[in-house]
């Protein structure tokens, strides 16, 4: 069995974004080698997000109201663990969209439905933030 591990850095100019990183996830599967196996991404950090859904803007802006409706950033005193920080809405945000995917590799492809894309959800941006990429398989 192979194995392959990798890093990928983002650094969003914004609080909030959601980025579709399939072709990054692609090119560590090339470089992989590996036909037939698994290949794991999520989020290093706890206010950000690794998913899977549609490339599909209006559907990013109806998740973009959604999550502000759930968790609203402001005030930032509503939140008990905002004490030297401004981030608790993010936490919540983070814990919604997931930590993870995992995907099948079948035939050196992401064995995907038609429409499933995987994106970073960055909810405490403007700094520097890392999703793993694992893929284990022959
Ligand atoms: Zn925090």
């Amino acid at each position: 069995m192979k194995s392959y591990r990798k890093e990928l850095w983002f650094e969003v100019p914004t609080r909030r974004a959601f980025i579709n990183i399939t072709s990054e996830v692609e090119a560590c599967l090339r470089e992989s080698g590996i036909k037939e196996g698994l290949i794991l991404v999520n989020a290093m950090h706890i206010t950000a997000s690794v998913f899977i859904n549609d490339d599909e803007s209006g559907l990013h802006l109806d998740y973009e109201e959604w999550l502000e409706r759930l968790a609203p950033h402001a005030p930032v005193s509503q939140y008990k663990h905002n004490i030297g920080e401004d981030n608790a809405d993010a936490h919540m945000k983070r814990q919604i969209m997931g930590r993870e995917v995992v995907v099948a590799v079948t035939n050196g492809k992401l064995d995907f439905g038609t429409w499933e894309r995987i994106f970073y959800g960055e909810f405490d941006g403007k700094r520097k933030k890392r999703v793993l990429v694992k893929i284990i398989g022959d």
